[in-house]
């Protein structure tokens, strides 16, 4: 065998994916379509590089080039963001959030994050999870009549806990997060305040979401969301003193080489998202999910959690459809559109069952899609979870996602 010689059963499964992703409709809140040039650069040399280290103080030689990467990472995310301090390297947003608790905790410290069957991160403190083992972790949910945060019971349950720090940010929330309100509670209890802005990061960027940097103690996120960039985390702050901790709870602290490859794709990501474009992607977006959101109120059976989105993403009930969101997520599937099964507040069904659905636009929208077309998505979800066993209707919405499809290309 030849070096470099590609393994044949390996780029056959990479070309079904890739045809998957051009013939499907992507709703899942957490995906996008990265640009061509975010892939060459996450496919470039850098892929062979140790840099132990930060840029000006590595562990190995050679790495005058890398530097200068790491550095346009650091200085576009600090101007995207505007931010005193920002670290590229996380592997991923759960690393990013591990090295925080790093730098700031101890094992047994209590944490206050978001439950998960709220709209809550696995690493804001779920028992699975290393938040929830290596910490004490307690959390707050989502007032049952409005379905949004409710501040003074958050305050409650602070104040009974006494967390060292407090999370704010969610995977599955569809309304705007009032920051300050999470600061006050942080400081009545003595708590540092992290905000994971891993899903609505985009928006941040571009002034769509009230920005969490001059508020939070420290910020993470992910790139690879409605940041557009690739899989991966980054850490912002405006306390350098703090980012000095950060830099140390990360390397040496929680990880080893950092993936500079996957860096400079993170550099070309902030470039693009600092470009004018971005906003308008950005502001589409948001249209896209009102649109949707819009149409699914039209629904007898479909219930919008919290009554809409200010966002990128919806959790819809469909508990009056009959079909559980483990059911809606196959069916969907099987007519060529992506979701994700997902609790509703007070879901009685287990979370691999679920009575609903998140939905979002990021990954549609960089595709193209506009109102018109975000409201005929929504209609042809509706038409299949009212009338799951009827093949007419799953061949039509076959056919109705074909068309949309192929009217936009992923280019
Ligand atoms: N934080 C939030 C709010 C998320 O939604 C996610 C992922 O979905 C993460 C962190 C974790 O990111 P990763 O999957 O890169 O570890």
């Amino acid at each position: 065998m030849n070096y470099g010689e590609k393994a044949p059963a390996l780029w056959d499964a990479i070309k079904s994916e890739e045809k998957r992703q051009e013939d499907t409709i992507e709703l899942i809140a957490s995906e996008n379509i990265v640009s061509d040039a975010v892939r060459e650069a996450q496919g470039s040399v850098l892929t062979n590089k140790y840099a132990e280290g930060y840029p000006g103080k590595r562990y190995y030689g050679g790495c005058q080039y890398i530097d200068q990467v790491e550095q346009l990472a650091i200085d576009y995310a600090k101007k995207l963001f505007n931010a005193e301090y920002a670290n590229v390297q996380p592997h991923s947003g759960s690393q990013a959030n591990m090295t925080v608790y790093n730098a700031l905790l101890k094992p047994g410290d209590t944490i206050l994050g978001m439950g998960m069957d709220a709209g809550g991160h696995l690493t804001h403190g779920s028992k699975v999870n290393f938040s929830g083992k290596i910490f004490n972790s307690v959390s707050y949910d989502l007032n049952p009549e409005t379905e949004e945060l409710d501040f003074e019971k958050i305050r409650q349950i602070a104040l009974e806990n006494k967390p060292k720090l407090i999370i704010a940010g969610a995977s599955a929330y569809s309304r705007i997060i009032d920051w300050q309100k999470f600061r006050e509670i942080a400081d009545e209890v003595g708590a540092y305040l992290m905000v994971d802005m891993a899903h609505i990061a985009g928006l941040v960027a571009t002034g769509a979401h009230p920005s969490p940097i001059p508020v939070a103690d420290v910020v993470t996120t992910t790139t690879h969301k409605t940041l557009r960039g690739p899989r991966g985390g980054m850490i912002l702050s405006n306390n350098k003193k703090l980012g000095k901790k950060i830099d140390s709870a990360l390397f040496p602290g929680t990880q080893g080489g950092p993936l500079e490859h996957v860096i400079a794709a993170k550099a070309q990501a902030f470039y693009e998202d600092l470009q004018p474009q971005f906003s308008t992607y950005i502001e589409q977006v948001v249209k896209n999910a009102q649109a949707m959101a819009d149409e699914f109120k039209k629904s007898e059976n479909i219930r919008v959690v919290s009554g809409g989105t200010d966002n990128h993403l919806m959790i819809i009930d469909i508990t009056k459809t009959g079909v559980t969101g483990k059911d809606a997520q196959n069916l969907l599937d099987s007519v060529n559109i992506t979701t994700n099964k997902e609790s509703i507040p007070g879901d009685t069904r287990s979370p691999f069952v679920t009575s609903g659905l998140r939905i979002g636009t990021p990954a549609i929208t960089s595709r193209g899609f506009k109102e018109d077309d975000a409201r005929e998505v929504a209609r042809i979800i509706i038409k299949v979870l009212d009338s799951p066993e009827d093949k007419d209707v799953l061949t039509n919405a076959k056919s109705s996602v074909k068309s949309l499809v192929e009217k936009h290309q992923i280019k």
